[in-house]
């Protein structure tokens, strides 16, 4: 096992990864921007390096600058967290070629599902269900173009193979649209994302967004940690999440999870990865795969109680997976809010100072937050300042505790979106489940005031 590992991220998952190494026995150097300098993991680090002024491209983002607070502190491996460097295939290259092990998958891993057309088309070859569309890249022919289109059905959503976040995707009613779109979707992908390829699927109407969690090890050994429901999100980015999905058959998920264990194996996929899928009409389609842990991890450790940070830590130190699929179990219902510090209806960034802090307690609470009483939230990141995670033995249970959770928490000096969650919790079609990707954003429309 590691002795040291060095921790490439801020925030709630810098923390979260502290913890994992203290647990472990393994010493976690941290490293802060000028602007993290009071974050509370630096301060209860035995080590910490300040790596750069606030800015992300001069710090959490300057691989030089990270490579070498790992090299002047003895660390043998890199934790890169989410977001930031996670799923930058160069960066974990050069962490590799810098003689450290990089805590992810392979840089051919990252690479591969990093580009969506190659992640699709090595999914189709493993048997995962995608949805359907052109075969890879679209060609020049604009009777070629419309063809496929024709073929796909429409609507159908353009979509850059270098895309993420939400951005470089279009969707397209007819075919009259759809040579323009193609042209306006490659130009934006082409600037955005340095890559003008662009693909094209059928656009589904009401989806589901419905996850899967895996775990693998060197040794092609891998398991599924079930699913989660991502479906409640705004501007395409998850506001909560739960696991399991309300009203999914079980079969259905042990079918898909299956899947994508053959395709990890496959693939020879290390660490911890999420394969994305929209469910609609009882059928899963296969978006994209992220090949780092996810914010939303927390409901899945509470239903299976899997450690996934400490057992990516493992697994890249070269141990096995320290259980098999049929030791997996799913116990309950897990609910996580995501706490962000913006007005709850209008979404406005709320940095500053925290004058007033208390987190809620009590049985199957859980709360991943770096933030405390008096601690400043910059301006220069995500507003993402802790998340509140419930677990109960129901659905019902889980709802009740997540309610009685956002009740006991304060946060004074800066607007969070804790109203927001207060309200979806007795919403009664949030509560008797299943809503789907647009749902959030419809009920947004309703209650805007
Ligand atoms: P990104 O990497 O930018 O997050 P994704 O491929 O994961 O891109 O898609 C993001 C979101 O866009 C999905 O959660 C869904 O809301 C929407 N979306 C993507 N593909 C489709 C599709 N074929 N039909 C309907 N919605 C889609």
């Amino acid at each position: 096992m590691f002795k040291k590992i060095l921790v490439a991220n801020r925030g709630e998952i810098a923390l979260r990864i502290q913890r994992a190494c203290r647990e472990l026995g393994i010493q976690a150097v941290m490293v802060y921007s000028e602007a993290d300098r009071e974050a509370k993991y630096v301060k209860l680090a035995e080590e910490a390096v300040c790596i750069g002024p606030a800015q992300s491209a001069l710090s959490y983002l300057n691989m030089p600058a990270i490579i070498s607070a790992a090299e002047v502190t003895d660390a043998e491996a890199i934790h890169p967290g989410y977001g930031f460097l996670s799923e930058n295939a160069d960066f974990a290259e050069r962490v590799e070629k810098s003689g450290f092990q990089f805590i992810g998958p392979t840089p051919e891993s990252i690479r591969m599902m990093g580009d969506k057309v190659s992640a699709k088309q090595a999914m189709i070859k493993a048997g995962v269900p995608c949805v359907p569309g052109s075969e890879g890249e679209l060609p020049d022919d604009p009777v070629q173009v419309r063809r496929i289109a024709k073929a796909v059905g429409y609507p159908v959503i353009i979509k850059a193979a270098g895309g993420g976040g939400g951005r470089g995707m279009r969707v397209v009613h007819t075919e009259a649209a759809l040579l323009n779109a193609v042209t306006m979707t490659k130009a934006e992908a082409g600037a955005a994302f340095g890559n003008p390829a662009v693909y094209l699927e059928k656009f589904l109407q009401n989806p589901r967004h419905i996850e899967i969690q895996i775990l693998a090890d060197k040794y092609r050994n891998a398991v599924y940690l079930g699913e989660r429901d991502c479906s409640m999100q705004r501007r395409h980015q998850k506001v909560l999440e739960e696991a399991p999905a309300p009203g999914i058959a079980r079969k259905l998920i042990e079918r898909l999870g299956d899947r994508c264990v053959s395709a990890c194996k496959k693939i020879g996929y290390r660490g911890a990865g999420t394969f994305e899928f929209l469910y609609e009409d009882g059928e899963f389609y296969f978006i994209e795969m992220n090949t780092r842990v996810q914010v939303e991890h927390p409901v899945t450790e509470m239903i299976t109680g899997v450690d996934i940070v400490k057992t990516q830590i493992m697994v890249a130190a070269g141990e096995k997976l320290p259980f098999t699929q049929r030791q997996i179990e799913i116990r309950g219902h897990a609910i996580e809010c995501r706490v962000n510090a913006e007005d709850p209806f209008k979404f406005i960034p709320s940095p500053g100072r925290v004058t007033m802090w208390h987190a809620p307690g009590g049985p199957g609470v859980r709360v991943d937050s770096h933030i405390y009483t008096n601690y400043f939230v910059p301006s220069n990141y995500d507003s993402m300042i802790g998340k509140i995670i419930v677990h109960g033995d129901t659905r019902e249970q889980a709802l009740a505790r997540m309610r009685t959770a956002l009740g006991e928490t304060v946060v004074e000096g800066i607007n969070t979106n804790i109203a927001l969650h207060r309200e979806l919790m007795v919403d009664a079609k949030f509560m008797s489940g299943g809503t789907n990707i647009h749902y959030l954003e419809e009920w947004l429309a309703q209650h805007t005031r």
